[in-house]
């Protein structure tokens, strides 16, 4: 934490929420004042924060011919998208909807590299027609499948194929994806046949190598044992004489949630590159798909206390976000941070689960967190940036929340609250002509 000599403090990871006269501020705008205006719950963004994460990458890839495609799943509202684009990232999606919204908000195309192991061919069909960069391939029937749907197109897919590298990222299993019993990638021992065949299909072009071990990874050693087995492959291939222009190392780089502590982007880049040079690719163009690590701890959820309630076991602080607004700790067990807007407090602290109003025992934010609240009073849920608006639903009729985006003293709303009329729109009851 850093203590200025105002009575101003950071919070840990989140440099850009700070605590001024005991109220919480993202960058010059106080949280209490965007939840008047706004409702709750609320998410609140710290630009700076977004491009703080972006420009550490870009030191650690200084001078070097590297393309950092920001994995949209971990946020893809329109107005976040929008400053990576402007910032002249790429995008790494994985689905047409993702596909749309990047270009929604002005990706550049030949910047998009599209991942999944379930691309259809309508979205196989929709990422040529807007001519994309790159399609990470993660199977041999896909590259069959894309081969087809690129000549029926009249055009050569540019692919990479995504490697099963079976490095294990020590994470949670739910977010590991480079092991061998994950659905995603081409076995380490089956690359080099996948290759052969993908460089004889006459509507493939092959033209990198992808590998993505997982998510909330903490330490270098992980990456730098992938980057080794995957070097192993660049070579295999390269002696069948198929050259990879580029090598894709996916995202996954974690942030700090409760004092955890991933290395910096540059620090880990400044490793990496060493091994790469060391091995003789460092002419390779390099391409990245960091998700979290750019928005994650860019966000809080702001969320007001609805009612404090005793319990046998625990005191219940039941709160107006639940696990529909942040599905993280109901699906993963994930640790937030959470504290009051107003550090004020009312001289009653106590330890309480911080639940929200879904019918679900599984709907908590917190368990066991010493809080000093009553109805009314202001929560943040703190590096709430990543994998929560995304992954938000409808569950209970539950509208979702609203966002800001705050650039130093101004705040843009760039999602309106849903309304229910909103929920309904595209649904009906069923005609009854329909049984006749
Ligand atoms: N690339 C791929 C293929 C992914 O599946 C993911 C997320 O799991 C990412 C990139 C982004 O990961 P993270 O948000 O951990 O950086």
């Amino acid at each position: 934490m850093t203590k200025s000599p105002s009575d101003t403090t950071a919070l840990p990871g989140q440099p850009h929420v700070a605590r001024r006269d005991g109220q919480l501020w993202v960058e010059g705008v106080p949280l209490a004042a965007l939840a008047r205006e706004h409702g709750t719950p609320l998410f609140v963004y710290s630009k700076q924060w977004m491009l703080d994460a972006l420009a550490a990458y870009r030191r650690g890839f200084a001078g070097r011919d590297a393309l950092v495609c920001y994995a949209m799943k971990a946020n893809s509202s329109l107005g976040i998208l929008h400053v990576f684009a402007q910032a002249g990232c790429g995008f790494d999606i994985v689905s047409g909807g993702e596909l749309a919204r990047a270009l929604a908000a002005g990706a550049e195309p030949s910047k998009i590299i599209f991942s999944g192991v379930g691309k259809s061919r309508p979205e196989m069909r929709a990422a040529l027609a807007a001519g994309i960069g790159c399609f990470n391939v993660e199977s041999e029937e896909e590259l069959d499948v894309l081969n087809e749907v690129a000549l029926a197109h009249g055009a050569r897919a540019k692919v990479s194929i995504r490697i099963n590298p079976d490095v294990d990222p020590k994470t949670h299993p739910y977010i590991s994806t480079g092991l061998k019993g994950n659905k995603f990638g081409i076995a380490h021992s089956r690359a080099l046949h996948a290759y052969r065949h993908a460089a004889a299909l006459p509507g493939l072009e092959v033209t990198g190598i992808d590998c993505h071990i997982g998510s909330q990874i903490t330490e270098a050693a992980p990456y730098l044992d992938a980057m080794e087995r995957v070097l192993d492959l660049v070579t295999a291939i390269e002696a069948a004489g198929i050259r990879l222009a580029h090598i894709d190392f996916g995202g996954g780089l974690g942030i700090d949630y409760n004092g955890d502590t991933p290395p910096a982007a540059d620090d880990l880049w400044r490793q990496l590159l060493a091994r790469l040079d060391a091995r003789g690719f460092g002419d390779r163009k390099l391409i990245i798909e960091p998700g979290r690590s750019l928005v994650g701890n860019a966000g809080v959820c702001v969320t007001e206390v609805l009612f404090t309630k005793p319990g046998e076991e625990h005191n219940f602080c039941i709160v107006d976000a639940a696990m529909n607004d942040l599905p993280r700790p109901a699906m993963y067990q994930a640790f937030h941070r959470i504290e009051a807007v107003d550090a004020g407090g009312h001289g009653a602290p106590r330890r309480y689960d911080v639940v929200g109003p879904v019918c679900e025992s599984g709907d908590w934010l917190g368990r066991d967190r010493e809080l000093d609240v009553r109805a009314g009073d202001l929560l943040a849920v703190l590096s709430a940036g990543a994998y929560c608006m995304s992954m938000s639903s409808n569950y209970n009729t539950r509208n979702r929340a609203a966002e800001v985006l705050v650039s130093g003293e101004r705040a843009a709303l760039i999602r309106q609250r849903e309304t229910v009329q909103d929920q309904l729109r595209s649904e009906s009851v069923a005609d009854p002509s329909a049984f006749r």
